[in-house]
């Protein structure tokens, strides 16, 4: 039954070659669209919680993970200017123990790659811009850019913050551009003139700079900061900062955060966006997951890990209803996602998250395949 229906998942960011990957190794019939022509190992880092690593664990790549990723003691936040511990959360075998998974800190694109890797070889096409979608009532019909069009039973936008599948389910609206700027650098460790933590969060009342190794040898080290900006121009995602910029915005911070500009190469600045909670996830054959439907603050590192929290719950009510039955799925999907989404989202804009000792349980210790299922709400 699962062979039968034909899933055409748009995107294949960290969400998209998630779903593709669990759902082809639980025997469903995928095909990915990615508008990009090729990958890149682009500057950033990402954090693996607990939580996400345990969705990683079932599609096969904990162990190499681990084998290429930063096993932090703690995140420590600290204080801008004088270095004072404001929170130390354990991490390492203390979150092994207690969330039942590793954290793990790790390039992005290292991880990108490896699940990309994982997808069935010739289900992923590059150079696939979706530009529209019209569900026929009995299938999908996807046309992209280069002329081409493909057809599907069922329709998945992992196609992010700008997602298509989100505009033709809603209508064109641009997210909101939420004042904040995040500048993300990638730079040799070894070069570095003061001594750092694992993974350390640096604040003051109105910025901050997270730091974190990126492998297992800690020869790569990266920040990604929060710093407001008035004003940005959506028609780019990102542009291109400089060590003096970075001066600027940090002037008089700690040496520890000095060196690491110091140490800069090149540095770029993202704007930060978001969306308010969508009125629905899915409509007819189509449904959205990851920055598509909930698009946040990256200020709980969890944005991604939502993503592919989304892809693993997806299979779930797959599994549950069948797919013959998509209506009953995808409500099941969204009952069950959208309380916890939107949790990160609101934490990640407040930006408090381990500022203070506080327990991560909630976030860290859920495990997706388990967690009680919730039922549809009645209408
Ligand atoms: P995306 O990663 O945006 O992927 C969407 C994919 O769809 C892309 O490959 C795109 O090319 C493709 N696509 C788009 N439109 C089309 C189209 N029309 N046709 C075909 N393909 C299309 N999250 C974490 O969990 N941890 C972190 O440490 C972290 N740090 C972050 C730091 C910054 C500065 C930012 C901005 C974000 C950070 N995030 C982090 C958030 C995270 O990057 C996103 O939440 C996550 O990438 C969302 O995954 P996604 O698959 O939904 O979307």
């Amino acid at each position: 039954m699962k062979a039968q229906q034909r899933i055409a998942v748009i995107g294949a960011g960290l969400g998209g070659a998630a779903a593709a990957l669990l759902l082809q190794q639980a025997g469903y019939k995928v095909r990915v669209y990615e508008q990009a022509p090729e990958f890149s190992r682009l500057g950033a880092g990402i954090h693996l919680g607990p939580n996400l690593m345990k969705v990683l664990r079932k599609v096969g790549l904990e162990k190499a993970l681990c084998d290429i990723g930063c096993y932090p003691d703690a995140w420590y936040s600290r204080e801008w200017n004088t270095g004072a511990e404001m929170a130390r959360i354990p991490l390492a075998d203390y979150a092994e123990k207690r969330y039942g998974a590793p954290y793990l800190t790790v390039h992005r694109g290292d991880l990108h790659a490896l699940m990309v890797q994982g997808i069935q070889a010739g289900t992923l096409e590059y150079g696939k811009n979706l530009t529209n979608v019209e569900d026929t009532g009995s299938e999908v019909v996807l046309s992209f850019a280069d002329g081409s069009t493909a057809t599907a039973d069922i329709v998945i936008g992992a196609d992010g913050v700008n997602s298509k599948v989100r505009e033709v389910l809603l209508g064109a609206e641009l997210p909101i551009y939420t004042g904040f700027i995040a500048h993300r650098a990638v730079a040799n460790a070894d070069t570095l003139k003061y001594a750092q933590d694992l993974c350390c969060k640096w604040w003051s009342d109105d910025r901050h700079m997270m730091v974190y190794y990126l492998d297992r040898a800690k020869k790569e080290i990266y920040y990604v900061t929060g710093v407001p900006q008035q004003t940005w121009d959506l028609n780019h995602r990102w542009l291109p900062s400089s060590k003096d910029e970075m001066r600027e915005a940090f002037a008089g911070w700690h040496p520890a955060v000095q060196a690491l500009i110091d140490n800069t190469v090149e540095v770029t600045k993202w704007s930060l966006l978001e969306r308010d909670p969508l009125p629905l996830w899915s409509r007819g054959r189509l449904v959205m997951l990851g920055d598509a439907c909930h698009p946040m603050k990256p200020h709980m590192a969890q944005g991604a890990a939502m993503a592919i929290e989304d892809a693993a719950m997806m299979l779930r009510c797959f599994d549950a209803v069948g797919l013959d039955d998509y209506h009953t799925a995808f409500a099941l999907y969204e009952a069950n996602r959208t309380e916890r989404a939107s949790k990160v989202q609101k934490v990640s804009h407040d930006n408090t998250w381990l500022m203070s000792n506080e327990d991560p349980e909630w976030c860290f210790g859920y495990d997706v395949f388990t967690v009680p299922l919730v039922d549809i709400p009645a209408k």
